[in-house]
């Protein structure tokens, strides 16, 4: 079945060449009211054919000379030549508001400023930040999988820490979302907490080594914790709603309590529209009665089950907390996986975010 984008193709180029048919039986219509050939005006500019004087001049000056002012007024006047100046014009704007190259948002080595248009708190200590871009079809202009820096002035020091949006190029315009834990001690988490609609942040960017593509490899393996969920999640997304991608994800996800579980909704909704290319553990530490996922920390089995073996083509993605992410490293270790370097690269099997 043909998709509205291929509808919206269709439909404009049969528009567009019954307008050209339309222009073309309108100028033949006026230059014949005038005695002018057609193909005296397709010869214009070219050498005069001695051999066929009836073919008249080939002179653009000649024809210019010899269309009159009144011919000139009544050929601007033709439906044929306003409707190509409309067409040319709906065209030029289109161009400009829709397809002209805008200058990218991020800059990796120049701060930017956005302003805080909305914050929704969404538990006691995390909320999403949503940011405003300078044109309301802008878009960050991050590849998927990688983060923006942000920086701000505390104690008189300048202080720096990674971010992963949890909007995607693709699907968001004019804004950017941060989902942000805030730790009373932290010093940037605290800092977005205090911040007022209106506000702004300094972000830099593209920064990281990951990006996604659909050709990436065959199988990820995810295991996050808490904010760790954040560049998952765009991947997952990402790599759900595209139709030609048949990578298959494992996440294994582990918070403290119940409700700490961030974007359970968003993934939930991933996970049944994913025709089973994306499945979820939850291992939680303190998990309430009746709780089907795991309990305690990540066990070694829990890796071993879940994670794609590392036999086939596959990659390991990491995201969460220092101690957890030892922990897994370990884990990873007894079971044969590639131990991630000190700073991960695309190539390497096991990737710590
Ligand atoms: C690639 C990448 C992407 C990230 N994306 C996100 C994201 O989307 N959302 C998000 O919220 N964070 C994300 N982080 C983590 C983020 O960069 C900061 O480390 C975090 O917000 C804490 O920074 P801070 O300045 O507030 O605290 P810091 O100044 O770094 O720490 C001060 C104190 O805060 C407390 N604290 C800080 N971090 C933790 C922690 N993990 N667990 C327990 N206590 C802690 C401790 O008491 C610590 O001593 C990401 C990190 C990376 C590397």
């Amino acid at each position: 079945m043909p998709n509205t984008p291929q509808y919206f193709f269709l439909a404009s180029f049969v528009l567009t060449f019954s307008l050209l048919f339309f222009i073309q039986s309108q100028v033949s219509k006026f230059l014949a009211s005038k005695d002018i050939k057609l193909v005296n005006l397709l010869l214009l500019g070219l050498p005069k054919d001695p051999q066929h004087p009836e073919m008249g001049s080939h002179s653009i000056q000649d024809f210019v000379k010899n269309l009159s002012q009144e011919d000139a007024i009544a050929l601007v006047q033709t439906p044929a030549f306003l409707a190509s100046a409309g067409l040319v014009a709906v065209t030029v704007i289109y161009l400009a508001l829709f397809t002209g190259k805008r200058k990218p948002v991020l800059n990796p080595s120049e701060w930017r400023e956005f302003p805080l248009a909305l914050k929704s708190q969404i538990s006691p200590n995390t909320a999403v930040y949503r940011f405003s871009l300078p044109n309301k079809n802008d878009t960050l202009g991050l590849p998927i999988g990688q983060h923006i820096q942000v920086s701000a002035e505390i104690g008189g020091k300048v202080i720096m820490r990674s971010y992963t949006p949890t909007t995607l190029d693709g699907f968001d315009k004019g804004h950017f979302d941060l989902l942000i834990k805030t730790y009373e001690q932290g010093n940037i988490s605290r800092h977005f907490s205090l911040l007022k609609v209106g506000d702004r942040i300094r972000v830099k960017g593209p920064k990281g080594a990951f990006v996604y593509t659909n050709k990436l490899t065959g199988h990820l393996g995810m295991i996050a914790g808490g904010t760790g969920i954040t560049p998952m999640y765009q991947i997952i997304r990402s790599s759900v709603w595209d139709a030609s991608d048949a990578t298959t994800i494992n996440l294994i996800y582990a918070n403290v309590n119940e409700e700490d579980i961030l974007l359970r909704d968003e993934l939930e909704h991933l996970h049944h529209n994913s025709a089973g290319r994306f499945n979820i553990f939850y291992v939680l530490n303190n998990p309430p009665a009746g709780w089907k996922g795991g309990v305690g920390f990540v066990t070694k089995e829990q890796v071993a089950h879940y994670m794609p073996s590392q036999e086939k083509d596959c990659k390991i993605l990491m995201c969460g907390p220092p101690p957890m992410m030892n922990a897994m490293k370990k884990h990873l270790e007894e079971l044969k996986y590639p131990a991630p370097r000190t700073v991960s690269k695309l190539a390497d099997q096991v990737f710590l975010f």
